[in-house]
């Protein structure tokens, strides 16, 4: 299970209709308990340095800043979020092929139906995509 926080989601919505029409990203921090379960405390949203309306490259210097402050915090990096600006809320072929952390956490928000927004979690390991489950708290 993956536990979100409905502020941190809604930051995430919000940047990511900002950037359209382009794909926005970011990092997600937060902490994971021995049961499998991660708690996202922080999403940060980052610059797409592509600029691109089907791809993202997470700016570098502010996935350093985003690392630093979830270390401060007590936080370990869980993963990335984007969004698909035109397609549903599951990986591209891109994004398994670029997916290289099987221990990440990949969230995907799709915006194609506009005023209804998706976002999934999934974990990506050699190809093989798994949908993980989300929880939104509060507070
Ligand atoms: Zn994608």
């Amino acid at each position: 299970m993956i536990y979100l926080q409905l502020r941190e989601y809604e930051k995430l919505l919000e940047h990511a209709l900002q950037c359209l029409p382009e794909e926005a990203c970011g990092l997600i921090g937060g902490s994971q308990d021995d049961l499998g379960n991660s708690y996202i405390e922080k999403v940060y949203p980052l610059e797409n340095t592509d600029h691109s309306e089907e791809h993202f490259s997470l700016d570098p210097g502010g996935q350093l800043a985003a690392v630093k402050e979830m270390r401060a915090n007590g936080w370990k990096p869980l993963g990335n979020w984007h969004s698909h600006p035109a397609s549903p809320s599951r990986p591209s072929e891109e994004d398994i092929r670029l997916a290289y952390d099987s221990s990440a956490l990949y969230l995907i928000l799709s915006l194609m139906e506009r005023g209804a927004p998706v976002l999934n979690a999934f974990r990506i390991e050699g190809g093989h995509v798994e949908k993980k489950e989300i929880r939104y708290i509060q507070g």
